[in-house]
Parts: C-alpha cells; sequence; structure tokens
C-alpha cells in the first residue's frame, strides 16, 4: 500500500499589529500543527483533522472567529464559515449564521447532511439547532472579542486550515467573525466557495483579509484554475491571487496545500498568523509581518 506525503498549513488571519505580542496564538498554532500532524499520520482524514483544527481555533478566542469574532454595527454576533473535500469537491458553508459555538460544524452539517452548500442567517441557526449544534446562551458574555492591548477590537483574523492526508485527500476550511464594525446581513469571501475556500484534487486553499476584494477576485479558485490550466505550483498560484487582489485595492494572506505535498502561505497585508507542517514533519509557527 502506498502512502501519500501529508501536510497541512493553518491560519490565524492576516493583519498583524506591531505593538502587539502575539506568543500566545504561536505556542497555540503549534500545538494544533502537532496535533494535526500526529493525526494526519495515523490516518486521519484531512477533511476530519481540517475540522477538528478550526472548532479548536474557533473556540480558543485567540482569533476573530468562534469565539474570538467581534459584533457588527448592531451588536450581533454573525459568523461565518465553509469546508470542502477535494476528492469528491462536496463543500458545505453557513453564513451570517447566529448563536452557535462552532461554525465550522454547521457548515460541516451542511455539506453531510443536507443536498446544499451554502445556508444562511436564520435558516441555517434553525438547521444547526435541529442537528444539536452546540448553541451560545449568552452572546454578550460568551464572545471575546480578540482585542488589541489598549482594548480596540482587532480588524481581521480569520482562521483556516488545510491539510492533505495518507490517502492522497486534500481538503480545506475557513471560519471568521467577518470584518469589523461590517453591517448586519455582510457576508464575507470565507462561505463562498471559490473566493475564500477551496479544494479540489490538486490543491486546498484558504483564504484570509478584506472579504470583497477576495470575492471580486475569485482568489481561491484562481489559484485552483492556474495550478490546473498553468500548472503552476502552490505558492506562484497563490502569489498570483493576492496580485490581483492588491490590484483591486485590497491585501491579505492565502493557506494552500497541493496534492504532492508542497505548501505555501504568502501574504500581502501586514503580516500572517499561521502554522505549517512540511511533508517532511518539521514545524514552523509564527506570525510574519510585512
Ligand atoms: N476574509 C474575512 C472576511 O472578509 C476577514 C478576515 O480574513 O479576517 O470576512
Amino acid at each position: 500500500m502506498t502512502t501519500s506525503p501529508t501536510a497541512l498549513v493553518l491560519h490565524g488571519g492576516a493583519g498583524v499589529l506591531a505593538r502587539k505580542s502575539y506568543d500566545r496564538e504561536i505556542d497555540h498554532m503549534r500545538s494544533l500543527a502537532e496535533r494535526g500532524k500526529t493525526q494526519l499520520r495515523d490516518g486521519m482524514p484531512a477533511l476530519d483533522v481540517v475540522s477538528d483544527i478550526i472548532r479548536a481555533l474557533e473556540a480558543s478566542g485567540l482569533y476573530v472567529a468562534g469565539k474570538g469574532s467581534s459584533p457588527n454595527t448592531e451588536g450581533r454576533y454573525e459568523l461565518d464559515a465553509a469546508i470542502m473535500d477535494g476528492p469528491t469537491r462536496r463543500a458545505g458553508a453557513v453564513a451570517a449564521l447566529e448563536g452557535f459555538v462552532s461554525p465550522i460544524d454547521a457548515a460541516r452539517m451542511v455539506m453531510d447532511e443536507t443536498p446544499h452548500v451554502l445556508v444562511a442567517a436564520e435558516g441555517a441557526a434553525r438547521l444547526a439547532a435541529r442537528h444539536g449544534l452546540k448553541a451560545v446562551k449568552d452572546p454578550d458574555t460568551y464572545y471575546k472579542p480578540a482585542a488589541v492591548p489598549d482594548g480596540r477590537a482587532i480588524a481581521t483574523g480569520t482562521v483556516g486550515c488545510v491539510a492533505l492526508d495518507t490517502e492522497g485527500r486534500l481538503a480545506a476550511g475557513t471560519s471568521t467573525g467577518g470584518t469589523l464594525h461590517k453591517t448586519p446581513g455582510r457576508v464575507g469571501d470565507c462561505p463562498l466557495i471559490g473566493s475564500g475556500t477551496w479544494a479540489d484534487v490538486q490543491v486546498a486553499v484558504s483564504c484570509t483579509g478584506q472579504g470583497e476584494y477576495f470575492i471580486r477576485s475569485l482568489a481561491a479558485g484562481t489559484v485552483a484554475a492556474r495550478i490546473r490550466y498553468l500548472h503552476e505550483s502552490p505558492d506562484e498560484a497563490a502569489r498570483y491571487a493576492l496580485k490581483d487582489v492588491k490590484r483591486l485595492g485590497g491585501d491579505g494572506g492565502i493557506i494552500a496545500v497541493g496534492a504532492d505535498g508542497r505548501i505555501a502561505f504568502p501574504y500581502n497585508s501586514q503580516g500572517m498568523k499561521y502554522a505549517a507542517v512540511f511533508t517532511d514533519g518539521h514545524i514552523e509557527a509564527g506570525v510574519t509581518t510585512a
């Protein structure tokens, strides 16, 4: 039996502030990368590893996703998430979901339990309740918007994960509280398949940054198309997609893993929080600064 090399990248969002220490985030992301490495080497499917790692990132409160999300202009917490399975191209996503601890679990539920890809707002919440997903009892005490030392909420900090498992399967997922002071009902790139999240048989992609630009440049889908048609590496393709985001006036970062285990985590924002497991098993975690 041949087993594929395994690899993984996770991100804790684009946008890094010079005066904030990210030691806790780096330690946390490194420990999750270790966990993902072991899970993948033990034969866990990439899809399950991606779900598990994103659930942990959401629960930590360290990023602008799950517990660390910040409220919209009306003080409500509307969260987006998506997950995609490379081999089958099945996908699930939720947009503007209120009241649930793990949006990535809700996205997975849409993928596994419904014929749909994207379910939004009230309908998504009703579906999550019907499937028994863990609810947030009191949003005002549960959410702890990730903040800089002076107490201001952080503007960006989506989380995402891409993985390649021992059977050569790729998977990608992304989860976010969205952008700071967003308008009620605003949906970013993360739950839009092909914009913020994508996986097929050649590459798995998760994006972070100002979602509007990633939607308008079809960022994740561009990475996949360049690999498919131009045979670029994940790094070349992701850098091209970021250039297009920049051309439109935005910035951010992209994580990607290819079918051969080559990984990429370029960014053109002011830094990106990330951790990576290379095919040889070595782990890198940090906060890159521009
Ligand atoms: N892409 C996310 C959004 O626009 C924000 C982020 O990456 O931090 O909702």
